[in-house]
């Protein structure tokens, strides 16, 4: 309300996930033909106001998109509302998500309160949301199976009482001079990052207890204790491994990192996916957000240590799976272990098994060869760099800094997915599509290469480690 201008930037994932929401609603209202959108923007409320009047006294509208509502200064805009036989309206908010979470509720509520306050008769008050067990059959989605749509208004009718009193709450702290004295905590992540973080974190130090792995109830406990960093819990406070590695700020290897790290075979592959996670199937057999891999690389080291690189990069809108799965084998072969980093690789590999079964013998064999170097990090050695994070984002910079992502036109998988979507799906300027390859193959072979690098310096560090029990 005071200082918008405080905000942190949307970043690549909110605007991804905020991008697929605006399709996702557009698919939607298909559920609704003969369905009108109230066309006046967030800053027109009057004229939303108008809009949705009019529609309201059409009769042969047979719903409202974006309907705009208020009650004693609470002013909210409707997804969908829906003209019943019975001369009564049906509240639906689209959600993307695959099911109904408390936090719609809030939402569904607070609609529910203003249109009733406002005159109308409700005989439903919905959640709409994906049903990702809907198997897309090809052509065009069946809108009516995509969604599911769930009455909640038994539910909401238990909240109403306690939504007046919510309101008066809220318009009282934004009727004070300041803000509230709130301290940041795990809270401000759930159940959406708020954009205000960086501002209200900005003076916290570098080892605030919000930077400790593990349970937020963790944070919570030592907040009320006093305690402001992680150098300062006391040692009789209960640490997870993890924790206490953190807090001891040590390097660590384990004796038994040498062993783990030299149970691998070659010649030694280093694999990598990059996927898409479509809301609305694009491609027959396909469910919503099930993960379709479009980019892999791999980084081949022999025992002599030569090292050569393969890649797929998707690029057609066709649906990729089957060349990914070709391409890969033939790089694979059938000897020597493959290197990830998280289990992601085996579960897209187990899904493509299910998908493709002419391959399903060979990708099972793949599986069988994955040797997860995230995991043996995890369990056998620790760098204060990490700051209580595994991620390869974290390891990488902490063990070799001159290989780092910075420089690269993308930096994460966020923006590899929203990046490959536009490639393929939205650019129409070939040069900027090239472009975008270009940077896919770059971001996909650092993720590979680092694996390469990092369990070269592992096994250096591990050679080298004085054993404790000499
Ligand atoms: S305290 Fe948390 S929720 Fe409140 S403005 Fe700051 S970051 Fe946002």
């Amino acid at each position: 309300m005071y200082h918008p201008e405080l905000a942190g930037k949307v970043d690549a994932q909110r605007q991804a996930i905020m991008n697929m929401g605006k399709d996702i609603e557009a698919e939607a209202r298909r559920c609704f033909p003969g369905g009108h959108l109230v066309t006046a923007t967030y800053r027109q409320s009057t004229l939303a106001l108008e809009q949705t009047a009019t529609l309201l006294m059409d009769p042969t509208v047979p719903a409202i998109f974006e309907g705009a509502f208020q009650f004693q200064g609470t002013f909210v805009r409707v997804d969908v509302l829906e003209r019943m036989d019975d001369h009564t309206w049906r509240l639906i908010e689209i959600k993307a998500s695959s099911r109904a979470k408390a936090v719609h509720l809030d939402d569904l509520t607070l609609q529910t309160y203003v249109l009733l306050s406002a005159g109308l008769t409700l005989s439903a008050s919905c959640l709409m949301h994906v049903n990702r067990q809907y198997l897309f059959k090809g052509d065009v989605p069946d809108v009516q199976q995509l969604f599911a749509i769930q009455d909640f208004m038994e539910t909401v009718q238990e909240r109403l009482p306690a939504v007046p009193g919510q309101l008066a709450a809220m318009r009282a702290v934004l009727t004070e001079a300041a803000p509230p004295v709130i301290a940041p905590g795990p809270r401000c992540h759930t159940p959406h990052s708020c954009p205000f973080w960086e501002y209200c974190t900005e003076t916290k130090p570098a080892r605030w207890i919000y930077h400790l792995p593990g349970k937020k109830e963790t944070f919570y406990k030592l907040t009320k204790r006093g305690i402001v960093t992680i150098d300062d819990i006391p040692s009789d406070f209960s640490l997870t491994d993890i924790q206490r590695r953190m807090k001891e700020n040590v390097e660590w290897i384990s004796p038994q990192l040498l062993s783990r790290l030299r149970t691998i075979s070659y010649p030694l592959h280093h694999l990598d996916f990059e996927t898409l996670m479509p809301g609305i199937p694009l491609y027959e057999g396909t469910r919503p957000y099930q993960p379709l891999p479009v980019q892999w690389s791999n980084h081949i080291e022999c025992q002599d240590h030569r090292l050569h690189h393969d890649a797929f990069l998707s690029r057609t809108q066709q649906d990729p799976r089957e060349e990914f799965v070709v391409t890969l084998l033939a790089s694979l072969g059938t000897e020597g272990n493959i290197c990830v980093y998280s289990e992601y690789e085996q579960y897209v590999l187990l899904a493509l098994a299910e998908a493709i079964p002419q391959y399903k013998r060979e990708l099972l064999q793949v599986v069988g060869r994955l040797w997860d170097l995230l995991s043996v990090i995890q369990s056998f050695y620790y760098h204060p760099g990490f700051s209580g994070s595994f991620s390869i984002k974290s390891v990488l910079p902490a063990l070799i800094p001159s290989l780092s992502y910075h420089g690269l036109d993308i930096q994460d998988g966020v923006q590899a997915t929203a990046a490959h979507y536009r490639m393929v799906f939205l650019e129409t300027d070939w040069v900027e599509r090239e472009r975008l390859a270009t940077a896919l193959l770059e971001y996909c072979a650092r993720d590979t290469l680092a694996m390469v690098e990092l369990r070269k310096i592992l096994l250096d560090k591990a050679e080298h480690a004085i054993d404790p029990s000499l």
